[in-house]
């Protein structure tokens, strides 16, 4: 497919999924992948669309994100630090880092660039959690 018209960020021929087949907490959000990984270019270039006070999960791996804002507002949460995010921004996910979006009263939405060959992400542990939870800020940000 060479050209695919997009309105109101659907685009056509691109299937509005869910965002993981049911690993990891998450809440309202929902898969786009825009372009497939091909030989000559083996990444997938990805829209996640966070409703409302939703999030992804939160979750690290081997892998980068490259991400850059396209709509609403939110904040993420990379490594120790969590970030305000708006339409535009380019937030880096360095490998295994700890990272989770939130929303906030508008749709967030995003691309998400990633390699084809990656690992699966991982879930925190009890005792990552905790240790996550040793920083206030990050503390009341994330959800598990
Ligand atoms: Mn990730």
């Amino acid at each position: 497919m060479t050209h695919r018209p997009c309105r109101d960020f659907r685009w056509d021929g691109v299937p509005v999924r869910a965002y993981k087949d049911g690993e990891g907490p998450y809440r309202g959000v929902t898969r786009h992948t825009l372009f497939e990984a091909s030989g000559a270019l083996p990444a997938e270039w990805r829209y996640f669309e966070v409703e409302p006070a939703g999030h992804t999960t939160l979750e690290r791996h081997a892998h980068v994100h490259n991400v850059l804002v396209l709509r609403g507002t939110g904040r993420a949460l990379v490594g120790d630090r969590v970030h305000a995010i708006g339409r535009n921004d380019l937030v880096h996910v360095p490998p295994m880092t700890w990272h989770q979006f939130r929303a906030g009263d508008a749709p967030l939405g995003f691309l998400c660039l990633v390699a084809d060959d990656r690992d699966r992400p991982q879930l925190p542990t009890p005792d990552d959690i905790e240790a996550l939870r040793a920083l206030p800020a990050v503390a009341d940000f994330i959800r598990t």
